[in-house]
């Protein structure tokens, strides 16, 4: 076993009215940033097996990965 995967759900505005980044975005579902943009991010968890980040499970071992092939 190996490590949790941290991902954090983040919040992206997408403007006001019909935008083209909207549009974009619920057509593709992806949005791509300018390097250097702050976003909110809401939560960061495991991506695996969901727990959410705290100072106990981050020393723990994930027990949702995938182990490592070499
Ligand atoms: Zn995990």
């Amino acid at each position: 076993m190996s490590g949790h995967e941290w991902v954090g759900a983040a919040l992206v505005g997408m403007g006001v009215g019909q935008t083209r980044r909207a549009e974009h975005a619920a057509r593709t579902g992806r949005h791509v940033l300018p390097a250097g943009t702050r976003i909110e991010v809401l939560e960061v968890y495991c991506g695996s097996c969901h727990v959410r980040y705290d100072a106990r499970s981050h020393a723990q071992q994930c027990p949702r990965a995938m182990p490592r092939s070499a």
